[in-house]
């Protein structure tokens, strides 16, 4: 298989990037400075399908949705950190955002970092669709929402210390991938194949997990000089939560963990600025917050709780006890006056995903109604093989990865939707530690599994939720390891 050119640009933050005219520290006596705020992002609700932008039609708003910005500025470049409370972000949508932080801050893009939660209540935000379709208004506002709120945070700016550490909360993740035992019959592919691995397969008949979860929460706290709570923006591998009721908006456990960490750190609900939370989705692909263990472990444990949740119970549930575990991680946190601040970005072109040859007779077969497919999915059909077997799909994907390093912490940030695994191997070969890990960062290109995982199956593996070569998971852990080598190497 020919392999494109995997790298074609580095970029490095550089000095010329601070703005701190005012308060500009000399290189030798630089001054730390943290500015945090959020900015509104909450879709119309309006009646009118061509101005209401959330699928399936939102009615109502339980929570607001928001842009959370986190500043930081060592003197000499600053970092943007932004978390936003979407399902998706496209790349366009977070390229134009950048472009606007530029011009209103400074701030160079390989320095920002825009993520999406992945609350599913909420929407998908793209651009490329026309004037009069459902999320044109939405994904032409978006950006100027956050890049407003990166300038709210940066005009918020003080003196702060800073400190990180790593939490864990080990019952709330499990991977919603399994093998099954034989009872439970053949498992049934995109295109009717067999297949070894189901996604989210039921309660019983489970034989065991396809892949680990990735127990951790990593958080980076900033404070005032005073001790004033400023911000805390922490990862967890989790996909969300859910338990909210249809046709309703809200931005799920993410911001209950944000607006709740703030209340265990201390933060005076009445403070100016206001404290920020901040939870973005570490590596969670395949793992979400449905309790499910194997038969034999069932047999162990014996019946299972069988509470019922009330709408959002669950998501306050989970919010809580990270909250809880980071506040108490948090009591011992060194801090630090400075830290330096760097950043490496590149763009990495990946194959795009073809369909096979048993996959695009089938969906021929399909379209020419010799066969009707044995499974009703609505996740890949034959269309979409037969859309991926178009010679007018662009051959190959650019997408954007980045790194950056907060003192001796690291960020990953990956625009996929990433497998624990992936995150736990990035994680393990860093030459940082600790490393953070953030998911659907800088734009949202499909599930992320690994080569082993795609032999496996399942519907993560499927073309079209799927996007990229086979082998993409290795070359950008390949890649994302090389720019830590780089940010390590750097003189400090
Ligand atoms: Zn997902």
């Amino acid at each position: 298989m020919r392999i494109p050119r995997q790298f074609i640009f580095t970029g490095v933050c550089l000095a010329f990037v601070s703005l701190g005219l005012a308060d500009a520290a000399t290189p030798d006596d630089p001054v730390f400075r943290a500015g945090a705020a959020t900015s509104n992002i909450t879709p119309s609700i309006g009646a009118d399908p061509n101005v209401r932008t959330s699928k399936p039609p939102a009615t109502h708003v339980h929570d607001e949705l928001h842009a959370r910005c986190l500043v930081l500025d060592d003197g000499q470049s600053k970092l943007a950190l932004v978390v936003c409370d979407l399902r998706h972000i496209s790349a366009e949508v977070v390229a134009n955002a950048k472009q606007i932080i530029q011009k209103t801050t400074g701030i160079p893009p390989q320095c920002v970092l825009v993520s999406a939660t992945h609350t599913h209540t909420s929407t998908g935000a793209k651009l490329e669709e026309g004037e009069g379709v459902a999320y044109y208004d939405y994904g032409a506002l978006l950006p100027w929402r956050i890049a407003e709120g990166v300038l709210r945070a940066v005009n918020q700016l003080e003196p702060a210390r800073i400190g990180w550490g790593v939490a864990e909360e080990r019952t709330q993740v499990f991977n919603r991938r399994w093998f099954l035992t034989p009872k439970r019959g053949p498992i049934y592919g995109a295109h009717d194949n067999i297949e070894q691995v189901d996604t989210n397969p039921g309660y019983s008949g489970l034989l065991r997990p396809a892949g680990p979860v990735d127990p951790q929460i990593t958080f980076v706290s900033v404070q005032s000089t005073s001790g004033k709570p400023i911000a805390l923006f922490a990862s967890y591998g989790l996909h969300y939560v859910g338990g909210i009721p249809a046709n309703t908006i809200s931005a799920d456990y993410f911001a209950m963990f944000a607006n709740r960490v703030g209340e265990l750190l201390g933060a005076d609900q009445h403070q100016d600025p206001p404290f920020v939370g901040l939870m973005a989705n570490g590596t969670s692909g395949d793992v979400n917050n449905l309790a499910r263990y194997s038969d034999e472990e069932l047999a162990k444990r014996g019946p299972q709780p069988t509470k019922r949740y009330q709408p959002y119970e669950k998501a306050r549930e989970v919010a809580n006890l990270c909250a809880e575990k980071v506040t108490e991680a948090h009591k011992t946190l060194k801090w630090h006056d400075h830290v330096k601040l760097t950043s490496v970005q590149r763009t990495l072109t990946f194959k795009r995903r073809y369909p096979t040859k048993e996959e695009v007779e089938w969906a021929e077969a399909v379209k020419a109604k010799k066969i009707k497919p044995m499974s009703t999915s609505r996740y890949s059909t034959y269309s979409t093989v037969l859309a991926y077997n178009s010679p007018e799909m662009p051959p190959t994907i650019d997408v954007i990865v980045q790194t950056h390093r907060i003192g001796d912490l690291a960020v990953a940030a990956m625009p996929f939707e990433v497998f624990a695994e992936i995150g736990l191997d990035l994680k393990q070969r860093s030459p940082i530690q600790p490393l953070m890990n953030i998911s659907i960062a800088n734009g949202s290109h499909g599930y992320l599994p690994t080569p082993e995982q795609h032999r496996l199956g399942g519907y993560e593996t499927w073309i079209g939720v799927n996007k990229v070569q086979l082998d993409a998971s290795v070359k950008m852990v390949d890649g994302l390891v090389e720019m830590l080598g780089e940010l390590k190497a750097e003189k400090r």
